[in-house]
């Protein structure tokens, strides 16, 4: 079961993505975690990424491509996998069509959307912690203790780009390059749209509904 999560900065998809991964029994990944990972550990990739995701703008496409595809070609990803934040743009699209051929395509798109007033809300409220990359919302889900992760106890902080300067330009480069996909993939008919609007429960819900309604045959549900 190979799925993409698809939507808005701050609609919620790294907050899913690990329930949707457990009902599948696979392994996920956010694009933007591992560039995060690269930053922290001071790699090359690190330093030529920091200037596009501070400004809100896209990473280059061959870099972004080569990375997740590194991590697609893992044995441990034939099982299927599930994809947040890749791909957002059509030549990423494109690319991982190209890559996954016929007999592995993409089953489920799953598109969540959420209006821009609740993204601003989420995006300037939300803190990330800086060992696991869990997200917290500091009043819609708050750790237990201040500044601390519930998962792993490490430090969260603010993200710089979503200081409000930031997370308007994001939006505007998500409509302008990623939103795109929306016709692509609905053309291809794998597209199920989502309201990401709701709690975070309801979401969850819904996405593993829509996962069951999609054929897939989730394990469990948590
Ligand atoms: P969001 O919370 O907006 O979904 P991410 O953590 O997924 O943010 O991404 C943060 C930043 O990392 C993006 O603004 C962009 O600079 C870079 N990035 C992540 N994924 C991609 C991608 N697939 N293509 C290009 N840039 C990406
Ligand atoms: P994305 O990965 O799509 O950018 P996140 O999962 O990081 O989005 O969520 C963005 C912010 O919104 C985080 O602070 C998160 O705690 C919060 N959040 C996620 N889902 C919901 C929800 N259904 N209702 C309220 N806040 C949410
Ligand atoms: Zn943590």
């Amino acid at each position: 079961m190979r799925v993409v999560l698809l939507g808005p900065p701050g609609a919620g998809k790294g907050t899913q993505a690990q329930r949707v991964a457990d009902a599948l029994s696979v392994s996920r990944v956010s694009s933007g975690d591992l560039f995060r990972e690269h930053r922290e550990r001071g790699t090359e990739l690190g330093r030529l990424v920091g200037t596009y995701m501070d400004r809100g703008a896209l990473v280059p496409d061959e870099v972004t491509i080569d990375m997740v595809m590194d991590w697609i070609d893992d044995p441990d990803r034939r099982r299927g996998f599930v994809l947040d934040g890749f791909p957002r743009t059509l030549a990423q699209a494109k690319a991982l069509d190209g890559r996954l051929g016929r007999q592995e395509p993409i089953d489920t798109v799953l598109y969540m959307d959420v209006s821009v007033e609740e993204l601003t809300r989420r995006l300037t409220g939300r803190l990330l912690c800086r060992e696991c990359q869990t997200p917290y919302h500091e009043s819609f889900s708050p750790p237990s203790r201040e500044g601390e992760c519930d998962h792993c106890g490490g430090d969260l902080y603010r993200r710089t780009d979503d200081m409000p300067e930031a997370v308007g330009r994001r939006i505007e480069v998500y409509k302008d390059q990623t939103e795109p996909l929306v016709a692509y993939y609905r053309a291809r008919g794998n597209l199920v749209e989502i309201d990401g609007q709701g709690s975070m429960e309801q979401v969850a819900d819904a996405l593993i509904h829509a996962l069951r309604q999609g054929g897939a045959a989730p394990t469990r549900q948590s």
